[in-house]
């Protein structure tokens, strides 16, 4: 079973503290879901992860090894798969040409590849179009089955239904219940409660860069009032 536990990060941009004292820790097969107002720095926390922002303080373990410090060039290949915020595909190229880059830049092999798209078959049928003709559900798809290719035992999806419509939106619920099945421990992103409610186990929610309370789902699910005392929605 794997699980990822970061303690105590403390990041900056020049002199402001973005992230303060942060921690948490994420078991195989759940979905913990990161809330917060805007600015809250939680695109900051899964940067900080990434090795993209360096931390000031902390540590990040991966089933039992040390990664802190780890450069992010070589974060992925450690196992944490990443959906950036607007997932940062490569517009101009092919369906496959993005996932080739995905397998190049992670030196993985094609196994993983066939299973990330065993996954996502809707992408199979669409190999050679552009990937930006894709409508935004298989975007971000192709997003999640880029970051699939390294087989990581924790993806991190930093709001993935944003801007998406409803019945797309659906789309990649099941696809991060998938992933979650397959036993990979999930870090959401997420504004929209809904989504939240239907897919997250955990909920930590964040504010001036802290972690101010974690809940099981059913305690927000019982008492939905947390959302609107801490993220001002519910
Ligand atoms: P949102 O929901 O708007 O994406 P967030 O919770 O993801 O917000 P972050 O993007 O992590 O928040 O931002 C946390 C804080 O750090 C904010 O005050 C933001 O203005 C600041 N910040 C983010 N990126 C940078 C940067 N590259 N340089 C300077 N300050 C930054």
């Amino acid at each position: 079973m794997s699980m990822m536990s970061v303690k105590g990060f403390d990041a900056f941009y020049g002199r402001s503290q973005a992230l303060r004292n942060f921690s948490i820790e994420l078991k195989s097969g759940e979905v913990l879901c990161l809330l917060g107002r805007n600015g809250a720095g939680k695109t900051t926390a899964l940067k900080t992860i990434m090795g993209t922002v360096r931390p000031a303080a902390g540590t990040l373990m991966l089933d039992g090894k040390d990664l802190t410090g780890v450069p992010a060039k070589d974060i992925p290949r450690a196992g944490i798969g990443y959906v950036p915020q607007g997932r940062r595909l490569f517009t101009e190229l092919t369906v496959w040409e993005n996932l080739e880059i995905g397998l190049w830049t992670r030196n993985t092999n094609v196994s993983a590849l066939d299973h990330a798209l065993e996954l996502f078959p809707v992408l199979k049928e669409r190999m050679t179009q552009r990937s930006g003709t894709l409508s935004g559900g298989e975007q971000t798809m192709l997003a999640m089955a880029r970051a699939m290719c390294i087989n990581p035992s924790v993806i991190m999806l930093d709001e993935p239904t944003e801007g998406l419509m409803p019945s797309a939106i659906a789309g990649i619920r099941d696809a991060v219940i998938r992933l979650r099945d397959e036993g990979v421990a999930v870090l959401l992103v997420e504004q929209r409660v809904d989504a939240v409610l239907s897919i997250a186990n955990r909920v930590a929610f964040m504010d001036h860069g802290e972690i101010k309370a974690e809940f099981d789902i059913e305690e927000v699910r019982a008492n939905p009032e947390l959302l609107h005392h801490y993220v001002g929605v519910g």
